[in-house]
Formats: C-alpha cells, structure tokens, sequence
C-alpha cells in the first residue's frame, strides 16, 4: 500500500482493519481494563498494526483531561504512540519503514487543540460516557519482514494481556500476547 498519499492511508486503513478482523469477538462498548487488542495484517510488504486499547492502560485516566497534569499526561501517552519505534522493534534486516500513523480516541479533541481550554465543558463531552478508547494504526512498508517484537509492555505496564489477531500473508492467526511473550513471527 502506497502511503505518499495521506488519503490513501487513512481510508485505507481502517477498509482493511474492518471485518473480518474486528467483528469476531469484539463486544462493542464493553472493555476490559487490563487488556487489549492487536490487530496485524502482513501483505507482502506491506504491514498494518492497529492497537485497541482501552485508555486506562495507556494513560490511567478514561475521562476528558481536567487538570494541567493530565493533559500533560495525554500529551506524553499520545507522543508514545505516535514513536512506532517505541512499541515495535523490527529486526534491520527487515529494513521497515513507518509511513503512517493514526490515532483515534474521543479523548484526542483536547490533546490535539489545547488552545480550546476555555471550551472544557464542550470538550469533555466527548468522554463523559465514563469508558473511552484510544485506536493507534500504523502502516509499515518491510523490505523483509521477518519477527516482531512488542515493546509496548515496556511502555504501558498496565496492558496485561493482549489479544491478538494477525493475518500473516493470507493465513489467520490468533496470539495471546504478554510481557512473557512478546515475540510475533511471520
Ligand atoms: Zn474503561
């Protein structure tokens, strides 16, 4: 997948991350703290990651930020997440390159405009549901993919378990990863 678009990447990402991926055993609007979702697709060269989490687990809080500590904190979790080398370790070999990386949460409207903090009420709005998400993409173009390893427990200590869906070349696959067992080869 060419990503010298940015078009091309945001539709096509979440086209290709939508069934059957997705659908088999999400339960929409529940989630559990503590876990989370890795979904990979390798086609060829082409690699996409999508890390569904619930955003106690990246940032410890799941409401709209309210105190200057707190958008402190998303500032810093969302930077993390954006860093594809921070939670994905390639070997060189593999000689892959990020191209594109989004992020979706209804908690990124603050983080993203701070200039809106007079606006907080309208803003909070977003994830006054009380549960919110944070969905991290990230397209990779590999020259030779070989094995992955997770960096991200590292990371978000809070992530005990993730469940994991990968289909490798066409072929399905499912992995329960942790800090134990970080490693996804191809
Ligand atoms: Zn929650």
């Amino acid at each position: 997948m060419s990503c010298k678009a940015m078009s091309t990447c945001l539709l096509g990402l979440p086209l290709l991350f939508t069934p059957p991926l997705l659908a088999s055993e999400r339960q929409h609007g529940a989630h559990v703290h503590g876990r989370a979702e890795l979904n990979l697709v390798l086609d060829g060269r082409s690699l996409l990651i999508e890390l569904n989490s619930p955003a106690a687990n990246l940032l410890g809080f799941e409401q709209a930020p309210r105190t200057p500590e707190q958008r402190t904190q998303l500032e810093q979790t969302l930077n993390t997440l954006r860093d594809g080398r921070r939670l994905f370790a390639f070997s060189p070999a593999a000689a892959c390159q990020l191209e594109q990386v989004e992020l979706e949460s209804p908690l990124l409207a603050d983080a993203d405009e701070p200039h809106h903090k007079g606006h907080d009420h309208a803003q909070a709005d977003h994830a006054e549901a009380g549960h919110a998400d944070i969905i991290a993409r990230y397209a990779y173009s590999c020259s030779q993919p070989q094995r992955l390893e997770l960096r991200l427990f590292a990371e978000f200590p809070a992530i005990e378990l993730l469940h994991s869906q990968l289909v490798i070349n066409g072929r399905q696959q499912q992995l329960e990863l942790s800090a134990e067992q970080t490693g996804i080869g191809f």
